[in-house]
């Protein structure tokens, strides 16, 4: 029998390696096998799960760097890194998104390659047009390309609210696209939405509340349009997870089976029931389990076939969004990820519905869907620095002195005694201790430069069970928060409110990753703690295979040299939903597309100014300016400040207004 390995994840590794056998350590031979190998690239990619998330888009170079293949497959890459480096010699500061605009494209080419191939493969004697649905981001230069890039596809848009629909009608101009109405509607949405076909617009007005069926009969009348119309069904089928209030009888849209009923009843008596032409549900955001879609598909195509055969002209099926994203690249139905892949989806909506038509012999229908996260997600990256560390103490402690504080001998004593044996009881020991000195401190007995050296010695001790805990196959209950209490602080460039709204407000998961030194080992573990003045603005739940991490493996920070993290996935929901806390305002964008030499600037976006987040508050920077010069004025004649102290405020305070709201690093 050989020597057992030596496991690679502890510290150093020096200590622990064997002499070979003239006793000399070896340095540039990897000859022995307990020399821990470097890192590799792969180890980062398995540590960061990329492949799990981020293919077929993102992966990591030769040189430690990520790197982004816009087009997935079909080949070209940039160097995420260098292209950072590289805008913002163009002035574009940290925090910087990054679209890529290929990527956006090859998402809408793989929906609806996922739905041709089930089509072709259940012989479905219909079609699919997909809709995309604004609230996912409304940005403009990224809905225009959506639609561009959705042209050979018919693809539609989906509009919620008014504004939505403002923006869908003067978007969409692809022939046969569909206009999908949903939303709370009063009169004038669903006129504009009923005139909009005299546009050529193929707009459907989907009925999500009982009063809308009035509305939109009289609206129809008054205007002499034959609109078409849709409603959307509260299934029993309930999503599951965060969205899963979005069905179920007591969902907040949709018309129950009754009120369904009725509204027929309404349209035929208004002799408009051969409007009715579309079904719509829609169970909720990231659906991380097929089995809940099957079950949604199955109670939907039994209300569509009897729709149809009540008299209503059937054409289409509208199924909603819910195709989720693999956040963690589990490939499970955890809720940050999902067991199933866009072409099982598409397979089971297509064989569901023909199944459901063909059993009663009806036409089947043309299939939509309403798929935002799955499209917009991937082709944003949200790139920010790290400004800084914050570590707990780790200086080894001087030996007490005789004429010290018992309690401070008492803490150095449970120090030197940790080992193997008593690690647990040592923690415990060093916490009542550490207790202990403080309300000495707080009793007038223990002086500050006491209490710092207390805090130091009972952080040394944590720092010494840690060390042990790590070599332990079982980590008893209560030692298992000593990692997290011990981890590194990152303090990023960034406002977790206005960037990642989600993952403070719905605990939702994003990935991660350093953009450069992947190749060498991230030996830190560290949360990451925001801009903002809030305890919130931190981010500290992270992807795992298993479930979720509470730290993320960082690199050391070299001096003067950037620390560019990048967060993934995130181009669904977070830019809109982002708010101005603490007035950290909207990050610089830009737009990429690859070109046959490598890249090219399509857009930028300039983040918001000071000036223009004081704004939205009706501060006006003029009048800001004004009662700083009155201010200055008043202490240059009180003598106060000098001319120059008084110039050199004015001039930070108005490019302080000009500039980004973010630190410049
Ligand atoms: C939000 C929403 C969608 C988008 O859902 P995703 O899960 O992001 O695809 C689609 N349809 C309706 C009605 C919605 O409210």
């Amino acid at each position: 029998m050989g020597l057992e390995p030596i496991r690679e994840e502890t510290d150093t590794g020096a200590d622990r390696r064997a002499p070979n056998e003239s006793g000399v350590e070896e340095d540039d031979r990897p000859a022995a096998k307990d020399v821990a190998p470097s890192w590799t690239i792969e180890q980062s990619e398995e540590l960061y799960r990329i492949k799990g998330w981020g293919e077929p888009y993102f992966s990591i170079n030769a040189a430690g760097h990520a790197i982004v293949s816009p087009k997935g497959e079909r080949g070209g890459s940039l160097d995420l890194y260098e292209l950072v480096q590289a805008l913002k010699l163009r002035d574009l500061g940290l925090p910087l998104l990054i679209r890529f605009s290929d990527i956006l494209e090859d998402r809408i080419e793989r929906l609806n390659a996922c739905f041709a191939k089930a089509i072709a493969r259940y012989k479905y004697p219909g079609s699919y047009r997909g809709v995309f649905p604004i609230k996912c981001n409304q940005q403009r230069h990224l809905i225009e390309d959506l639609v561009r890039f959705g042209e050979p596809y018919q693809f539609g848009l989906e509009a919620g609210s008014k504004p939505e629909l403002a923006i869908a009608l003067a978007t969409l101009k692809t022939p046969g696209a569909l206009l999908i109405c949903n939303g709370y509607k009063d009169r004038a949405y669903i006129e504009t939405a009923m005139l909009a076909r005299r546009l050529g617009q193929t707009a459907i007005v989907v009925l999500e509340q009982v009063e809308e069926v009035q509305i939109a009969i009289d609206a129809a009348r008054s205007l002499g349009i034959d609109p078409v119309l849709g409603v959307r069904a509260k299934l029993t089928s309930k999503g599951i997870g965060r969205w899963g209030g979005s069905s179920g009888d007591r969902a907040k849209f949709g018309l129950t089976i009754p009120e369904i009923v009725r509204a027929i009843e309404q349209l035929e008596a208004a002799n408009m029931l051969h409007c009715l032409q579309l079904l719509h549900f829609h169970i909720g955001s990231q659906i991380s389990s097929i089995s809940v879609i099957k079950d949604a598909i199955r109670e939907a195509s039994q209300i569509y076939v009897s729709l149809a055969q009540s008299g209503a002209q059937m054409k289409y099926l509208d199924v909603g969004g819910g195709l989720a994203v693999d956040y963690d690249g589990s490939k499970t139905n955890f809720h940050a990820s999902k067991n199933y892949n866009m072409q099982n989806y598409a397979n089971d909506i297509v064989a569901e519905v023909k199944e459901a038509c063909q059993e009663r012999d009806l036409p089947v229908p043309t299939l939509i869907s309403e798929s935002g996260r799955a499209i917009a997600s991937h082709q944003s990256v949200l790139v920010f620095d790290v400004l800084g560390t914050s570590e707990v103490c780790t200086d080894l402690p001087e030996p007490t002195q005789e004429k010290e504080h018992l309690i401070l001998r008492n803490l150095y004593e449970t120090y030197r005694a940790i080992a193997v044996e008593n690690y647990q009881e040592a923690y415990h020991d060093a916490i009542q201790f550490k207790e202990e000195a403080i309300s000495l401190f707080n009793f007038g007995y223990l002086s500050l430069r006491e209490r710092a050296r207390a805090e130091q010695l009972y952080w040394a001790c944590c720092r010494k069970i840690q060390a042990i805990v790590g070599e332990q196959e079982y980590v008893p209950d209560d030692l298992e928060d000593l990692e997290k209490i011990m981890a590194s602080i990152y303090y990023v460039n960034l406002s977790v409110f206005q960037s990642a709204p989600d993952s403070w407000a719905i605990d939702q998961l994003f990935p991660i990753v350093p953009l450069h030194r992947l190749d060498e080992k991230p030996n830190i573990r560290a949360t990451l703690a925001d801009l903002t003045c809030d305890s919130d603005g931190k981010i500290d739940r992270f992807i795992d295979l298993l479930d979720v991490k509470s730290l993320l493996e960082l690199h050391p920070l070299h001096p003067d040299e950037p620390y560019y993290l990048g967060m993934f996935l995130g181009g669904a929901y977070q830019e809109i939903m982002g708010n101005l806390h603490n007035l950290f305002g909207d990050t610089n964008t830009v737009h990429i597309k690859l070109t046959p030499k490598g890249y090219q600037i399509e857009h930028v976006v300039k983040g918001d100014s000071v000036t223009e987040v004081l704004g939205y508050v009706q501060y006006d920077a003029e009048d800001l300016v004004e009662s700083i010069r009155k201010q200055t004025e008043q202490a240059l004649q009180e003598g106060t400040i000098t001319l120059q102290e008084s110039q050199r405020l004015l001039r930070n305070y108005e490019q302080s207004l000009s500039g980004y709201t973010y630190l410049n690093s």
